[in-house]
């Protein structure tokens, strides 16, 4: 019988780890008499009773497996310990906040079963109950980025999918420390299959990311999965170099036919600020990659597991 691995990130989740579980184990039982399940929680540093809770469902049910994390190390660092100590033969990942509706599993497995896919991947069509600026945002997030980066990021892809084992070692090769797994998904390749649903709303308890934590890591997305910023900072410097001649010639031309009146002062003032605007959003950039090359020659470890459950239960 296949094995089916569930991966599921928690930081600060108490309330609503119960709810999941209890949805999951209805799912498991629908398909007890062909697939056998997982579960591995992952808790990521959390603050609140979260470890406790699992702790408790671990002592329960064999099926249930946890890591937790020495601190926060965010979500991305948590998929790729769940990928690592999963077992199965197809893998998913999941919210625990139920915004991920589980009843699709079932879809997905038929999908990569029987129609041959090696991973089954989800998008929201709608973005209702979320902040209108946020989904502003995330709409000139993607548009930006799919313009620059050979690597299709899908708009409003959702990290909940199913995937073969093959292609998650394929996603446990990429080793980097500056993780951004909806550009990793779909630089490994394989055939998706995608599935689109309406967006629902968190069962219980806030979500974690902040306006600034998004804008932070789309950045990233954009950093990991693009160079063109160093392109356009190139171009832009070239053009200025071009203006800044021509204006030198046509300054020079003036000055021979019309004599050298007090002039430009303003003109100066507006070619200066603009100039040391132009030069420190360059060296921005150029930081910005040098930052994440910084980063990752110091090779530090993705995550640090406090404790975790052991190995050789039976499943
Ligand atoms: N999460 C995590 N570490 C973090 C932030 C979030 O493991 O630093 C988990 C969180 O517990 C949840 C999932 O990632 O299971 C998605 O987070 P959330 O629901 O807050 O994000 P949203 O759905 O609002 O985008
Ligand atoms: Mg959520």
């Amino acid at each position: 019988m296949k094995l089916l691995s569930l991966v599921v990130p928690c930081y600060n989740e108490q309330d609503v780890i119960p709810l999941f579980y209890n949805e999951i184990i209805k799912i498991a039982h629908k398909m007890e008499s062909y697939l056998n399940f997982e579960i591995i929680f992952v808790d990521d540093g959390s603050s609140d009773n979260t470890l406790n809770v699992i702790k408790d469902l671990n002592s329960k049910d064999s099926r249930v497996k946890y890591i937790s994390f020495s601190k926060n190390f965010g979500k991305e660092s948590a998929m790729y310990a769940g990928f690592s100590k999963s077992k199965g033969d197809l893998i998913s990942i999941m919210d625990v906040d139920l915004q991920d509706p589980p009843e699709l599993l079932l879809d997905m497995y038929e999908s990569i079963t029987k129609l041959g896919y090696d991973c089954v991947a989800t998008k929201r069509v709608t973005r209702e109950g979320e902040p209108p600026i946020r989904s502003f945002f995330a709409k000139c997030f993607y548009s930006i980025i799919n313009k620059i980066s050979n690597t299709e990021i899908v708009d409003g892809a959702r990290d909940y999918r199913m995937m073969t084992r093959q292609m998650v070692d394929s996603i446990l090769s990429l080793k980097e420390y500056n993780r951004f797994s909806k550009g990793i998904f779909s630089w490994v390749g394989y055939k998706t299959k995608w599935i689109s649903y309406n967006n629902v709303q968190r069962a219980a308890g806030t979500t974690k990311w902040s306006f600034w934590k998004l804008l932070i890591y789309s950045l990233e997305g954009i950093v990991a999965f693009s160079t063109v910023p160093l392109a356009i900072a190139s171009i832009v410097g070239i053009i200025l170099c071009i203006l800044s001649l021509i204006f030198a010639v046509v300054t020079a031309c003036k000055t021979l036919i019309f004599g050298n009146p007090v002039a430009g002062y303003s003109s100066l003032i507006c070619a200066i600020v603009f100039i040391g605007g132009i030069q420190l959003f360059c060296v921005g950039i150029l930081g910005e990659y040098l930052a994440k090359t910084y980063l990752e020659t110091k090779n530090r470890p993705i995550y640090i597991a406090k404790e975790e459950s052991l190995d050789n239960e039976t499943i």
